[in-house]
């Protein structure tokens, strides 16, 4: 089905509140049936329903709406993201709507915008990130996939690169159309200043997609193989060599996606583990209850931080180092409440979906175990409390790393 999309009419202000109440009413009306165990059944299920929001001109709250996002201001972005997260939907697919998409809206020239944004936002093109390799995680700048140039001289339109090499844990990759990837141009030994960003049809003849199981048991992420793989060169975004910069807003939007939009998750996740809590008559607890105050507080200073990550976004059309706060907040608050429902559960706790027995279909532990990674994904706690020590409060650069060898 596709409704026409919503257009507020010439001289008629709609206020926040009627935004709120029209943006819940369309996602109860619109919203998809139950989620398909089978893989590719869900997959498209998936896609349905972001051309369903696309189509009705939901799509990209912070995106211009040149590109087909909705360009809310402040506080309907915010809005948007309490109800989304509260109508229990499909978020989006991939990673690239909140990693790629706002580095191609900085450097992407103008045909490069047209072309690829729309059907990402729609959900018609699936993107995956193909930036970590065996070693170079923390490390990035040591990457080693090499793209050699060939053919059509300095015209840039005729021209092809040719890419070989590895990428490893690459979320949602089995599933994507495209891979935004960083590739060596330069000589093996030129770091942060021989690296481009090339975006990677990931049906090409080469490219090989391995999904990788994690600790729930599914595969969140794959091995990524290139052998010779013919790219052309209108798919890099900015210069040659040049994407050292294109890799700092991206990982700057890494740790900053979603920021607003986890709190507004995790709110609704912290109620309804109160009230199974309560169910279970465990409330009444002192010791129970101190937990959740601490964990209530903890899911509005997110909700705080979150706003502030929207508002320096539109202020500076960058996230910043401060990207870095929220990430490690939210990532601790997520472990620490999965393991206090573990701890709660006791032993029902730790059975899985698969168990009759199991609590709320076993989203517990399962939430208990995915969790063991947030801490790594999108730059390691370690590496988020460096950049915070260094780049927020000023203190003096680790000696250890040599300033050749900072990346993420
Ligand atoms: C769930 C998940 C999803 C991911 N998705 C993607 C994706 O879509 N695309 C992608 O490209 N990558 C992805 N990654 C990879 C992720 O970015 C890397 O795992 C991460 O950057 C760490 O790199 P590494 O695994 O090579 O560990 P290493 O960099 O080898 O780190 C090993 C240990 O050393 C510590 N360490 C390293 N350097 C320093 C330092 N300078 N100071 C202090 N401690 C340090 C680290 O904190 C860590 O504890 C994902 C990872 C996970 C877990």
């Amino acid at each position: 089905m596709t409704s026409t999309p919503f257009r507020e009419r010439p001289g008629l202000v709609e206020t926040d509140a009627q935004f709120r109440a029209r943006f819940r009413a369309f996602l109860t009306d619109s919203r998809p049936g139950r989620r398909p165990s089978d893989p590719v059944v869900r997959l498209a299920w998936q896609k349905h329903w972001l051309a369903t929001l696309f189509d009705a001109g939901y799509a990209g709250p912070g995106w211009p709406r040149e590109y087909g996002g909705m360009g809310l201001d402040f506080s309907r972005q915010v809005i948007y993201q309490e109800e989304y997260a509260r109508a229990r939907v499909p978020g989006p697919l991939g990673t690239g709507l909140g990693i790629a998409a706002p580095t191609i809206i900085k450097y992407g020239t103008a045909e490069q915008r047209r072309r690829f944004l729309p059907p990402m936002l729609r959900g018609d093109m699936v993107w995956a990130q193909g930036y970590s390799e065996p070693d170079a995680g923390s490390d990035l700048s040591a990457l080693r996939t090499t793209a050699l140039r060939v053919g059509g001289g300095p015209d840039d339109a005729a021209a092809e690169y040719v890419v070989s090499g590895q990428k490893l844990w690459n979320s949602s990759a089995d599933i994507a159309d495209i891979l935004f990837t960083l590739v060596r141009t330069g000589p093996p030994d030129s770091r942060q200043d021989g690296i481009s960003y090339l975006l990677i049809d990931a049906h090409t003849p080469g490219v090989t997609v391995r999904p990788l199981r994690d600790l729930t048991g599914d595969a969140h992420f794959c091995e990524i193989f290139f052998d010779d793989v013919v790219v052309p060169v209108v798919n890099r975004i900015g210069a040659e060599n040049g994407g050292w910069p294109l890799v700092r807003t991206s990982l700057g939007h890494e740790r900053a996606a979603g920021a607003m939009n986890q709190a507004a998750l995790y709110r609704r996740v912290l109620d309804e583990l109160i009230d199974l809590l309560r169910e279970r008559g465990m409330t009444a607890d002192p010791l129970v209850r101190d937990r959740l105050t601490d964990f209530e507080m903890r899911v509005r200073i997110m909700r705080l931080t979150g706003m502030r990550t929207i508002a320096d976004i539109m202020a500076k059309g960058e996230p910043g180092p401060a990207s870095s706060t929220a990430r490690l907040f939210i990532v601790t608050f997520e472990q620490d409440l999965h393991e206090f429902a573990l701890d709660m559960l006791g032993a029902y706790g730790v059975l899985d979906r698969h168990d009759p027995h199991a609590v709320q279909r076993g989203r517990w532990v399962w939430g208990f175990l995915r969790t063991r990674a947030s801490t790594i994904g999108a730059g390691t706690a370690e590496i988020q409390r460096n950049t915070i020590a260094e780049q927020v409060l000023g203190l003096p650069r680790d000696p250890a790393v040599p300033p050749a060898g900072r990346s993420r």
